[in-house]
């Protein structure tokens, strides 16, 4: 088991998770098996209770784990299912030490960050590598270097590369060359700052990959190299791509993959680098022959990173399509009936994915209007799905109070409502209806057709539900529930009967969308946008 840590200096948003993930991408080419753990260093036991504008959109696993999305990023690049034990935060890593302390395990010892902290800590991150079965394992410690909530991490990290060998540990830092100046010239200064600090904790870094808006020249890199202590070619550079699957090429061109496997004596399968399939994908995303342009309408639109996966789903289908699937946010609390047809005016395709609580939720009932009475395709997701049936139910069924429980508890027509299973469910950490389940779909629908399978397994994350009672209403309207699980008895996909493309799920597909393997509903949204324009 070799562990690669990769930390991050200066500031925060370099793309460490970038970075991480491109490296498995790199090591994986190489016939090399990797996984991935991401460290967070905050109190929340798990991401799950966060507001997306805190860290963007929670990512949910398989196993139902509400992760930091950068564990999203891991999935994608590497191809990999990953379980929540793969993110490590301080919430979990105190939990259990309080939990063995009042057992008594500790017997009658002071309880302290070093050893009990500490230990948990590499208990926990040598657990999951050796379980994962691995030969290298990137664990990404959250946060910034000197930031007083990663000392323990870092202490860990420390004392794992000690007592595991230098062998089997490594460092990748990455830092800020910012361009300063009238010459515009690369300044190593906060990179210096920032080696330091991480060397103060006891931690030499074996690679640095310094951010900067072009290649870093050689006299910076030598300078960086000197101050640093290690040879000029452990330091690279990242500059920014055009998209972020092109990070693990430009990675690879500077011979990071070499350095990481000669430095942990990796043994790869092949010395070949079958990098081709990830690089016409690259070509794919872009030089794509057309485009198209896809609203996307929430209420989190403020912060494009709320909805990472579902705009990583775009990409994936687009290149699929050799298309480009350009999504724009529209504000749901500023969308209305009203000025529907002019806010969406150049949309060739609209998405309203997930969400919680009241706000915005009228905007996103507008747009599903306005995109079914003009055939404009649509796809809703889980929040999405929910809004199309109401949207239908209110102008269809002529039901013009149906709503949600969630956003009128004293609706005369709940068409969507709690879960039977959901009442009573008191606290809000991890007791929604979360992580994978098996969706039927019916034969000659749509969903199927795109899945080309009868049954598919994709994530949830929701506490309430179309409820069956407005079943059979709603589908001799032609709104056909096409995708059901639990013996028939939950509604998962909805298709709107004489529409181009209107289709809506209960379920995540954006989490499941890999480069290579796009979400097949995103990719009909992207196809049917595509044959508007084409009209
Ligand atoms: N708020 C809705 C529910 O809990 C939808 C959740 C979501 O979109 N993730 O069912």
């Amino acid at each position: 088991m070799k562990l690669i840590f990769v930390s991050g200096g200066v500031i925060s948003g370099l793309g460490k998770g970038i970075t991480a993930s491109s490296i498995g991408r790199l090591l994986a080419s190489r016939g090399i098996r990797v996984s991935a753990i991401k460290i967070d260093p905050y109190i929340n036991v798990d991401a799950g209770t966060m507001n997306p504008y805190e860290h963007g959109e929670v990512y949910v696993l398989d196993d139902g784990s509400e992760t930091d999305l950068d564990l999203g990023n891991y999935e994608r690049f590497m191809d990999l299912r990953l379980t929540g034990e793969h993110n490590i935060t301080t919430g979990k890593v105190y939990r259990t030490v309080i939990e063995n302390e009042r057992r008594g395990d500790y017997l009658g010892k002071t309880v302290q960050i070093i050893p009990h902290i500490t230990d948990e800590i590499k208990r926990r991150i040598t657990t999951v590598a050796r379980a994962s079965g691995a030969d290298a394992v990137i664990v990404e410690l959250g946060g910034t270097v000197g930031d007083m909530e990663s000392m323990p991490f870092l202490e860990a990290a420390r004392q794992l590369s000690a007592e595991l060998g230098r062998e089997d540990v490594m460092f990748v830092h990455t830092t800020l060359v910012p361009i300063m100046g009238s010459v515009g010239e690369e300044k190593t200064k906060p990179t210096q700052h920032s080696v330091k600090e991480l060397m103060s904790m006891g931690i030499r870094p074996d690679i640095i990959v310094g951010r900067c808006s072009r290649e870093i020249d050689q006299q910076a890199r030598a300078k960086i190299a000197m101050f640093c202590d290690l040879p000029e070619e452990a330091v690279v550079s990242s500059t920014d791509a055009a998209t972020i699957y092109e990070v693990p090429l430009l990675l690879e061109r500077q011979g990071v993959a070499d350095l990481i496997i000669d430095r942990l004596r990796l043994r790869p399968m092949t010395s070949r680098r079958d990098m081709s399939e990830w690089e016409s994908f690259v070509d794919g995303v872009m030089h794509p022959s057309s485009e198209v342009m896809i609203a996307v309408v929430g209420k989190y639109t403020s912060l494009a990173d709320s909805y990472l996966s579902h705009l990583e789903a775009l990409v994936h289908a687009g290149a699929a399509l050799s298309c480009r699937a350009k999504a724009f946010f529209v504000d749901s609390d500023l969308l209305t009936s009203d000025n529907a047809a002019e806010t969406l005016r150049d949309a060739d395709g609209i998405l309203v994915p997930g969400g919680f609580g009241h706000r915005g939720v009228d905007g996103m009932i507008a747009a599903a209007g306005y995109a079914r009475e003009n055939g404009v395709p649509f796809l809703g997701v889980c929040l999405g799905f929910q809004i199309a049936t109401i949207e239908i139910c209110r102008d269809v069924l002529g039901l013009a109070s149906a709503d949600s429980t969630e956003s009128d508890p004293g609706t005369p027509d709940p068409v969507v409502c709690l879960m039977d299973e959901q009442r009573g469910v008191g606290g809000k950490g991890a007791s929604m209806r979360l992580g994978a389940q098996e969706v039927e779909l019916s034969e000659g629908s749509v969903a199927r057709s795109l899945y080309g399978s009868a049954v598919v397994s994709e994530r949830h994350r929701h506490r309430y539900e179309v409820n069956t009672a407005y079943a059979e209403r709603l589908e001799a309207a032609g709104w056909r529930f096409t995708g059901r699980s639990d013996d028939g008895r939950r509604m998962e996909v909805g298709e709107l009967q004489g529409h181009p493309y209107f289709v809506a799920c209960q379920f995540h597909p954006e989490f499941g969308s890999r480069p290579l393997r796009p979400s097949p509903l995103h990719l009909g949204l992207v196809r049917a946008a595509m044959n508007r324009v084409r009209e």
